[in-house]
Formats: C-alpha cells, structure tokens, sequence
C-alpha cells in the first residue's frame, strides 16, 4: 500500500495544490468504483497541521473550502489571521480538553473528536452564549490501541443516548483512526468495525441525533476507508506534503500530560 508510495513532496503553489487535490479525489473515485459507490457521497477534508499561514492561502486558492487541524490554539490562530477569506470553514479533528471547548464554540464549524460528556456540555453551553451551533462526530477507538482517544465501541451506544441534551451540537455520525500498519488486513477491520458499529446505531440513537457520517481515513489508508464506507476522509500529507513530526506527537498515550488540543 503506502509504503510503495515515494515521500510526500511538499506543494507549494497553486498547481501544486491543484495537482494533489485531483490526485487524491481520483483515487477517492477510483475506491468508489471497487466498492459499487457514488464518489459524490464521500468528502475529502484536507488536514493542515503544521502548515503555515502562506502556503493555506495556495490551498485556498486551488479551490479549499475547509481545513482540518488537530490543535485548537493552531486552528484558532489560523483562522484569526484568515478571517478576511469568509467562505473557508474550520475543522477541529483533535482531542479537545474541556477547557479549550470556548475557543472551538467560537471559530470552528465542526468538531470530529467528542468522546466525553463533559466536553458536550462545555460546547454547548459556549456555542450557546455565541448564538452558534457546530456539528460533532463521536470518536471512537476501533483500533484498541491505548495510544487513540475516543470510547470503546461498547461505549457509544450509551453515549449517543446522552447527547440530545446539547442542543447546539448538530451530531453527524463517527469518527476513527485505524491501526497505524502498513498491513490492509489489520487496518481494514478498524474501518468495518466503525461501519458496523453505525449500523447498530442507526436503529438506536435518539431522534435528532444522526447517524449517517463516517470520518475515517487519512493518507496512508483513505482508500481502504473509502471502500469500508467513508463518507469523510481526512487527509494531511498526501495534499500538503510530508509533515516533520513524528504521528506521535498527534497522539499521545492519553494521560500523560501532553495532550493535544
Ligand atoms: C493529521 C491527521 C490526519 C491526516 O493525517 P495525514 O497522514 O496527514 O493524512 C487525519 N486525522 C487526524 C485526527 C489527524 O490528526
């Protein structure tokens, strides 16, 4: 899979930009077609972590409309300094600490990474005192690693059953980070757990709360994802180009104190 790929190159123009964007929505169509599915009901999501301010404006230029990122400080400083471009929205796809949860309620359009109640009504309670509403995926661990955020598939159920508390949170459906392996059949499974997991809870969730989004696939594994039912793929290094820190500096063992967000 991956591994075959040369590194990520870096885009640093426009064509660059437009170039990757077209190569990752051709392999998006190209999984569809495996998988019998209409290429229209899948969104690519482009994550720019670490990337600066210069090089979003390119991205933007090449035609992004929404951009991805896993800390909020980083996310919030961007989209300060890009206010004046109105039309790009903002994606928080990070662990959120309760404390942060005013900053998101208040520049961000969505947020894929809610795995405690605590979180939910810390949310709600800003986005409401900013007149806004944000629309939330429920990040759960598939893979089972302890190194990933997100609640036990066994959680969720009990989970969603809360959320129709939040008012301002617009629930959309799951989100995952499979195994880090370069091997498809380990991988793969963390996809159908995700898939099968929403299927359970289409006929179980609360009215309200939907149930039709599934956030799952970054670069190395995005087709794999799409082919297991993605509706959302997040993906960083196959648009913007190799990235210098370590996956592990994104995600910490839960615990240890250096928790993103
Ligand atoms: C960074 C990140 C991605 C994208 O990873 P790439 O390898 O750059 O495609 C996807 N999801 C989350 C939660 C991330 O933090």
């Amino acid at each position: 899979m991956d591994s075959e790929r040369p590194p990520y190159a870096t885009a640093c123009s426009v064509d660059d930009f437009r170039r990757n964007l077209e190569a990752a929505r051709a392999r998006i169509a190209a999984a569809c077609m495996r998988a019998g599915r209409d290429p229209s009901g899948v969104r690519l999501l482009p994550v720019s972590k670490t990337v600066p301010e210069a090089r979003l404006r390119l991205a933007y230029a090449a035609g992004c409309r929404e951009l991805g990122e896993n800390k909020v400080q980083e996310a919030q400083g961007k989209a300060e300094a890009m206010a004046d471009l109105t039309d790009l929205r903002w994606s928080v796809i990070g662990h959120l600490q309760t404390n942060k949860a005013k900053h998101v309620a208040r520049f961000a359009s969505e947020f894929q990474a809610l795995d405690s109640l605590r979180v939910a009504a810390a949310l709600d309670r800003h986005l409401q005192a900013e007149g806004r509403a944000l629309d939330v995926f429920v990040q759960v661990n598939a893979s089972g690693e302890a190194s990933k955020f997100g609640l036990a598939p066994e959680d969720v159920a009990g989970f969603v059953r809360e959320l129709p508390a939040f008012a301002s949170l617009r629930v959309r459906g799951l989100m995952t980070l499979a195994l880090m392996s370069s091997d498809p059949d380990r991988v793969r499974p963390c996809f159908a757990l995700l898939r099968g997991l929403r299927q359970r809870l289409r006929q179980e969730a609360p009215d309200g709360i939907g149930m039709d989004a599934l956030s799952m696939g970054m670069s190395g594994d995005f087709e794999l994802a799409v082919e297991e039912g993605a509706t959302v793929v997040r993906i960083g290094q196959a648009i913007f180009g190799a990235r210098a820190l370590p996956d592990s500096h994104y995600w910490p063992e839960p615990g240890r104190g250096s928790e993103g967000g």
